[in-house]
């Protein structure tokens, strides 16, 4: 059967009447996709079906959302029930309880738990209760992590030209979005990551006004970058010595590691970390906690943290039977994931050494990514701005779409194994990836 997209096509063409770029989330649209982004249907196990009945292995996976795959019948279960008996009642309930100290036994540093719904929300608090606790202003943000699109985050995110970066010892603010509180970004510092002496040399600037370090452990908003040996240990015993708080944002790498989080695989113990994304399986659940003398400051009077819609019944519910599924076994689920991972990974790198592609494959956990670049690493965003072709990135992952694989186009995000790949899945990936490779100009 010719591989066709027309419904897709159509489709696009009436969003555009009704929503912008088709999408309610940019990355969705156009920017990564190119003429117009697949319509999706349908998902179950590690498949996801387009509009057009097109069915694809899929490593996207909703940014991670899903750990145990599409519709896992044991979330199917869970929601039912919840919906059945009530989604929400904004009121106290043995659910939110029962969750938070199932999250307490996962993260070592969660002495207290908050419900938020999206890790957008998770760091904002995170923030606002650092500074609140501390009584400082200014906090270290790392160049190429993403925190949500809160206005204090929103600096040096995306990739751009090397020129623009500015020099590695006082980097250059680059502003994401017009339309920003104007003084949103003064108290945000910028630093490279994985460099302990930009840390060390911001601290000593701004000595006494630091609330608090936030870093994602892993990075993996752009591509994958694992933290170099002794790094986040360094962060760890900088932001002791100096009173400041270490903020752990483990929104899209928790669930994907085993043991559930960066802060247990690398053994770390922050003060504050954010999760969200794989939490909830599909539904908006994310997550503050912390120590509990910081997380007090939470109380009525102290910090403010709202939402209606946070620790909703239907969320949890998928929440307890996911921590429940992953956890079966030793958590044998995320071992799984990993194993996959490694092996998409180890395959990847015989075709690129087999053909000669000047490509790398970088992987934590359950997460890798491609760099098509000629440097045998990949250690920052630097590094990625200057020596990773984002543009053939997109063009192979498009190229994918009709063999049946479906990866992000997005250079700067990655692949995610889960319970539901097989060896199987592998394989058939690999093929696939064998002829989108012909398919691209080298
Ligand atoms: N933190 C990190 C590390 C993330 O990757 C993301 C989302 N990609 C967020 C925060 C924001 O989460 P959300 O999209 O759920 O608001």
């Amino acid at each position: 059967m010719p591989y066709v997209t027309d419904r897709s096509r159509d489709l696009f063409a009436r969003s555009l009447h009704v929503l912008i770029e088709g999408v309610s989330s940019p990355s969705r649209g156009p920017a990564n996709y190119g003429a117009y982004p697949l319509f999706m249907e349908r998902g179950e196990g590690p498949y996801i079906y387009d509009a057009d009945g097109n069915r694809y292995v899929d490593w996207m996976m909703c940014y991670g959302l899903e750990p145990l795959g599409h519709a896992h019948p044991r979330i199917v279960q869970a929601v039912s029930e919840a919906v059945a008996t009530g989604p929400h009642f904004a009121a106290a309930t043995e659910i939110e309880v029962e969750v938070a100290e199932l999250i307490q036994q996962m993260v070592p540093s969660a002495e207290r738990v908050r419900f938020a719904n999206t890790g957008t929300e998770a760091t904002m608090a995170a923030i606002r209760l650092a500074r609140g606790y501390t009584g400082k202003p200014k906090f270290i943000k790392f160049e190429g992590h993403y925190h949500g699109w809160y206005d204090d985050f929103l600096v040096s995110v995306h990739p751009t030209e090397p020129g623009r970066l500015g020099h590695r010892n006082d980097p250059i603010k680059l502003v994401e979005s017009s339309g920003l509180n104007r003084q949103a970004l003064d108290d945000t510092i910028v630093v490279p990551w994985n460099d302990l002496q930009a840390v060390e040399r911001a601290i000593d600037t701004y000595r006494g006004q630091i609330a608090a370090v936030i870093t994602e452990p892993v990075m993996a908003n752009m591509g994958i970058i694992p933290p170099e040996p002794g790094y986040l240990q360094g962060l760890r015993d900088l932001t002791r010595d100096n009173g400041i708080l270490l903020i752990f944002d483990e929104v899209t790498t928790n669930l994907h590691v085993p043991s559930g989080t960066c802060q247990k695989y690398y053994g770390i113990k922050p003060d504050i970390s954010t999760l969200g994304k794989a939490l909830g399986n599909g539904l908006p659940v994310a997550a503050l906690v912390g120590r509990a003398d910081i997380m007090e400051a939470l109380a009525w009077g102290g910090v403010l943290h709202y939402g209606a819609q946070n620790a909703s019944r239907i969320g949890l519910y998928a929440t307890r039977a996911g921590l429940q599924e992953l956890n079966r076994n030793g958590g044998e689920a995320l071992h799984h994931a990993e194993r996959i991972a490694q092996r998409l990974t180890a395959g990847l790198r015989e075709l690129f050494a087999e053909r000669g592609i000047k490509a790398i494959v970088q992987n934590v956990g359950a997460m890798l990514q491609i760099f098509f670049t000629e440097q045998p690493a990949i250690r920052d965003y630097r590094d990625f701005c200057a020596n990773v072709n984002q543009a053939k990135f997109k063009e192979f992952a498009r190229a994918l779409f009709k063999y049946g694989v479906y990866l992000s186009p997005s250079p700067v995000l990655h692949s995610i194994a889960t319970a539901a790949h097989t060896d199987e899945h592998v394989n058939v990936t690999l093929d696939a990836m064998r002829q989108a490779l012909r398919d691209i100009k080298q």
